[in-house]
């Protein structure tokens, strides 16, 4: 198969928003924005590139995978990103949720547990024109408490249950938004924090990697 060139990958982009996000509930326009704007496959192994628009996630390696984009996409749009806004991300994983979300305007802080994943999303963002994000190595299920609070959590591995730390973390009508459930499946759930009391929305259910730590699944 010959080589994808930029023009292959901007053709197969808009048919992934038109296809994948369009055709099912995504509707923000900021969201479908900046799934256009943002070059998925720069965030993936070279051998991988060709799956950048595909419907699955994909491997990352270290054991750990780049979810499809409608779930990154979903997961945007239910955060309700705003000009500013800050934004934890637990999971760099390969740095391209960060990236959406800088796109969106928001000042992002992202935790990976990972250290070769942690430096692989450093770089990809890097060179996909993204240098704004704050990254570090550590366990998200604890947070990061020196930039706290923050608008908007977003947890890209799967929780045993929402961490402490995390609602601890977040402002007076912030959000979590956080896969729950067991290690082979969960909810994706919009958590809400309203008058000091907790509002909890099932938005889907879905499969992601186990989020491993302290206040999550032991290693
Ligand atoms: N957001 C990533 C992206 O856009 O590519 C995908 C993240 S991947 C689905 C989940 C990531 O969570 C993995 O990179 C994994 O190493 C990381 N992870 C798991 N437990 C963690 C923890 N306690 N703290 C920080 N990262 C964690």
């Amino acid at each position: 198969m010959r080589n994808l060139t930029a023009d292959d990958f901007s053709e197969r982009r808009k048919e992934m928003v038109n296809v994948q996000l369009m055709c099912r509930d995504i509707y923000s326009e900021k969201v479908i924005g900046a799934f256009l704007a943002v070059k998925r496959e720069l965030f993936l192994p070279e051998d991988s590139r060709k799956y950048a628009y595909e419907d699955f996630p994909v491997s990352i390696g270290f054991g750990q995978t780049i979810s499809q984009p409608y779930i990154v996409a979903l997961m945007t749009q239910a955060a309700d990103v705003f000009e500013r806004a800050k934004i934890l991300e637990i999971g760099s994983g390969s740095g391209y949720q960060s990236a959406i979300l800088e796109y969106m305007g928001a000042d992002v802080y992202s935790v990976e547990r990972i250290q070769g994943l942690k430096e692989l999303a450093e770089q990809n963002c890097r060179k996909a024109g993204f240098t704004k994000v704050k990254f570090k190595l550590g366990d998200g299920s604890l947070g990061w408490t020196e930039h706290a609070p923050y608008d908007i959590v977003i947890v890209t591995a799967a929780a045993p249950h929402i961490p402490k730390k995390l609602m601890i973390q977040i402002k007076e009508n912030g959000r979590i938004v956080i896969p729950v459930g067991d290690p082979a499946v969960q909810d994706l759930l919009l958590v809400r924090k309203i008058n000091n009391n907790i509002v909890e929305e099932k938005i889907c259910g879905c499969r992601f990697v186990p989020l491993i730590g302290e206040d999550a699944w032991e290693r």
